[in-house]
């Protein structure tokens, strides 16, 4: 028994042997999905009926999956063995000290290998396609994280991959594509229309739905059809469920808040997961203000969105009256997406988890001041994680503490961001 006892560590077990126990851990009724992924009115499976069937034999068969101890057993092992779970809590002194209150303290996931949360779930995707027999995975990307994390997990499971991308991402994201390709994956650039995400992911779908028996479609968040909400947010749990003993090792308590970003909210559904039960503790989801609260300029679903479907869920979006997407904006390009998962539709319901927004300048100087404080580079994604700790640390008591998700690191966004602050890649002095 530890000092601060908790009721939620009652019902959890210490050692889980299946995914089934280590996310089954919610033991507050609302905040856990449905088994057929209703969250309230939100989630579902919304289908044409060529997806319907495909993806009720991804939903059957990831509900065996979870309850399979060896597959746990893999999963766990690849975390392990490959990903270097558990990542470590960092305490930022010197940030914290300079802000005065309370003390930020991150959880790594921009260790992790490929340098982000999104391995923890395509690891998972990966595992679930060779359990079904399927022969690849395909998936669309925008920016490429997505595809680069599936892309490696699919060369580690040993299956072939495809990536679609709108053929303007093909041409922005150069090191992404070569990075795929490197790994064994295809890349098909669709030069439909817009060329972009959108024509991707119709692309993407239409391979799958000719051939289901070929492939698993590995969803890149905790968004799109059931079962996907709840399964990638199974994979993600880890995140939340290391950092809450590392917390309790460390400190003898929880966090008094728990802070992480939201694109389509599968790092801050991780984080969130085990904290859920602690009703002392705050979950604060941080979404993307973008440039200003114009339609266009800011991805603010949780804040600005309405009741919708979109990408096979009922959740909320930015989209006009006749349902069609609004453009999107933010500095990170991992968070602009007009959707949100159906979960986090939930949680802001319910009140148990308070979205908020941080705009694209408090995101540049969170970026900056975590460099030059703390000698980390964070992902652009994270930074909006960053700059809410950083507004929020003043405003508490000296003896609290902020856990901030640091979704990845910032390798990707170097050359973004010096470009904005108008730092040139020549040295600061020349000797001869
Ligand atoms: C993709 C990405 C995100 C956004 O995705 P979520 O599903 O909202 O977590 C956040 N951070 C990083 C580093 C990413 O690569």
């Amino acid at each position: 028994m530890t000092l601060h006892h908790h009721p939620a560590d009652d019902a959890r077990p210490a050692e889980p042997r299946t995914l089934a126990e280590a996310t089954d851990l919610v033991a507050t009724p609302d905040l856990a999905p449905s088994a057929d992924g209703m969250f309230g009115t939100y989630g579902g499976a919304v289908l044409p009926p060529q997806l319907a069937g495909p993806m009720r034999e991804v939903a059957e068969a990831y509900a065996q999956a979870r309850h399979d101890p060896e597959f746990y057993a893999e999963y766990a092992r690849l975390l392990r063995d490959v990903v270097g779970h558990p990542p470590p809590l960092t305490p930022l002194e010197r940030l914290s000290d300079e802000l005065g209150g309370a003390r930020i303290v991150l959880k790594r996931e921009d260790l992790n290998h490929t340098g982000a949360h999104k391995i923890n779930h395509t690891l998972g995707e990966a595992l679930l396609a060779r359990r079904m027999g399927k022969r690849a995975v395909v998936a669309e990307t925008g920016a490429g994280q997505h595809g680069v994390a599936l892309a490696t997990a699919a060369a580690l499971v040993g299956l072939d991959c495809e990536i679609h991308m709108g053929a303007i991402d093909v041409a922005k994201q150069h090191p992404n594509v070569v990075r795929m390709r490197l790994l064994g994956a295809k890349v098909v650039s669709v030069e439909k229309e817009d060329r972009s995400l959108k024509e991707a992911v119709d692309s993407a779908f239409e391979v799958y739905a000719a051939h289901p028996e070929r492939y698993l479609f590995a969803i890149g968040s905790v968004v799109g059809p059931h079962p996907f909400p709840t399964m990638v947010r199974d994979f993600q749990a880890v995140v939340g469920r290391e950092a809450r003993a590392q917390f309790q090792a460390r400190y003898g308590a929880l966090p008094d808040a728990v802070v992480a970003c939201v694109g389509g909210g599968s790092n801050a559904m991780g984080a969130f997961t085990a904290f859920l039960d602690d009703a002392d503790v705050r979950l604060i989801g941080v979404e993307p203000g973008g440039r200003s609260d114009a339609t266009g300029e800011h991805a603010m679903t949780m804040t600005r969105g309405m009741d919708g479907v979109i990408h096979g869920m009922a959740t909320l979006a930015l989209q006009d009256g006749e349902g069609v997407p609004d453009p999107v904006h933010s500095i990170a390009s991992g968070l602009d997406y007009p959707g949100v998962g159906p979960q986090h539709a939930r949680f802001a319901q319910l009140g148990r988890v308070e979205y908020v927004a941080e705009d694209d300048a408090a995101v540049l100087d969170a970026f900056q001041r975590l460099a030059r404080l703390e000698g980390i580079l964070p992902a652009l994604e994270s930074a909006h994680a960053v700059a809410r700790a950083i507004r929020l640390a003043p405003q508490l008591g000296a003896d609290r503490r902020i856990l901030v998700n640091l979704s990845g690191r910032g390798d990707k966004d170097v050359d973004f961001v010096a470009r904005t602050l108008g730092l040139t890649g020549e040295a600061d002095e020349v000797v001869r």
